[in-house]
């Protein structure tokens, strides 16, 4: 039996890059960025007019000159049109291009227009009002994302900007989720008293896709001789292998034995914790690395957000090397991000294991971030994972937690 803290760092000596690839940058959302993104022109790449108005010189207004012939009507899309005497000026809409020959804009509420005339109605103006410079945000070839980003919507929006249709991104292992059980019936089945419809799978996929990872699906009964032939079809075919199910004691439990008949070496079997405690990690010399979860859903759900997502994230942080995309890269250069809550009441466990208790999160009015603690009913109990929005981890070593101390949590959701 391992300790959390050990289990992690042995999973996460096993992060590694799958390499790169391109795909349409509309379809690149929660993906990881492989290369920077520049700026292919200015941004802005005008002077661009931020107010409705007119667009003068500003020395005919230190001139005096007040009223001014309209020379030309502007709209955003137009190429400017000069004015040719300090007595003229543009009419010109928000998102034009600022003509050379003038360098301030008025907006229309303080300008009386007339007969092809404008006359401005205030002494407040300021040389330069009213623009968003040329370049001002960034300019041509500066970066303006780099590789190993997320990529979120302002990303997708800054690509679509800069004419970015591909985008580079780190390539997904391929994952197969693999469920075991007699008792599992597929979901559109009417299941008898003892049976269950099979979800953990679903879970699992699911929250994969908020990755863009598709992953397969199989499942598997609880027969020696299947399970050994299906894991061992699974590990040449995928990366990675998520199993829940079957690696505890029970006398159907057969997966461990599979594994370690299947040359998958065993790098670890149990951890110090609640739920979760029988779970299973190897990695087979192809280099498939195999995360066997137990069944129950809370526990499976817990080790997928507490082990799985810090792994593939290191994982895709990884710059591919790209002779081999194989080669892992122990002591992952990326900590997990220590993401904490405050205890919002009492909690007691007494058991020497590493307790994930599930929490409500809020914020209260100081923007703090509270968890409070539902335990439900144990790791069967996957309903209460629907009133729940992360877990928090509790230490060890400690039995009594007080409302108001701060601790580590995964969220299963978004908090806001
Ligand atoms: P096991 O780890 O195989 O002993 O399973 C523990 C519990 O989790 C049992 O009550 C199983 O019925 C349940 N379970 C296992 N796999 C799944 C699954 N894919 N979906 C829903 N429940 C499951
Ligand atoms: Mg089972």
């Amino acid at each position: 039996m391992v300790s959390v803290f050990e289990a992690e760092q042995i999973i996460q000596a096993q992060a590694r890059s799958y390499g790169r690839g391109l795909v349409p940058f509309e379809s690149a959302l929660g993906r990881v960025l492989a290369e920077d993104i520049k700026a292919d022109r200015d941004l802005p790449p005008c002077n661009r007019v931020t107010m409705d108005g007119i667009a003068i010189s500003y020395a005919a207004f230190e001139n005096g000159i007040r009223s001014f012939n309209i020379k030309a009507t502007i709209a955003a899309g137009d190429a400017p049109v000069e004015i040719e005497n300090e007595n003229e000026c543009v009419e010109i809409m928000t998102g034009g291009a600022l003509p050379d020959t003038t360098d301030t804009v008025i907006r229309y509420e303080d300008v009386d227009i007339k007969n092809g005339n404008a006359t401005i109605l205030t002494d407040d103006i300021k040389k330069g009002q009213n623009l968003h410079r040329k370049g001002r945000d960034k300019k041509q070839g500066d970066i303006v994302a780099t590789a190993n980003r997320v990529i979120d919507p302002a990303l997708v929006s800054m690509a679509a900007s800069v004419g970015k249709s591909m985008l580079l991104v780190k390539q997904l292992p391929k994952v197969v989720i693999i469920s075991t059980g007699g008792e599992l019936v597929n979901v559109a089945a009417q299941p008898t008293d003892w049976q269950v419809r099979r979800s953990n799978n679903y879970a699992v996929r699911a929250v994969l896709q908020q990755y863009g990872l598709q992953a397969d699906m199989l499942h598997i009964p609880d027969e020696p001789e299947i399970t050994k032939e299906q894991i061992s079809n699974c590990i040449a075919q995928y990366d990675v292998l998520i199993l829940s199910g079957g690696v505890s004691m029970g006398k159907f439990d057969y997966v461990p034995q599979a594994l370690e008949e299947l040359q998958v070496t065993k790098l670890f079997h149990k951890v110090q914790q609640r739920p979760g405690k029988p779970f299973w990690f190897g990695k087979h010399t192809n280099g498939a690395l195999v995360f066997a979860f137990p069944g129950n859903p809370v526990s499976t759900f817990m080790c997928l957000h507490r082990y799985f997502l810090p792994w593939l994230e290191a994982s895709l942080k990884q710059m591919p090397n790209l002779n081999s995309n194989r080669i892992p890269i122990p002591n992952s250069q990326f900590p997990i991000p220590k993401l904490c809550a405050i205890l919002n009441a009492a909690v007691t466990f007494v058991a020497p294991l590493q307790y994930f208790v599930q929490v409500k999160l809020n914020i209260n009015e100081q923007g703090q971030l509270l968890a409070t603690p539902m335990e439900g009913n144990g790791s069967g109990d996957f309903a209460n994972l629907l009133d729940t929005d992360a877990f928090m981890e509790l230490p060890l070593e400690r039995s009594n937690f007080s409302k108001g101390e701060v601790f580590r949590i995964w969220p299963f959701k978004r908090i806001i």
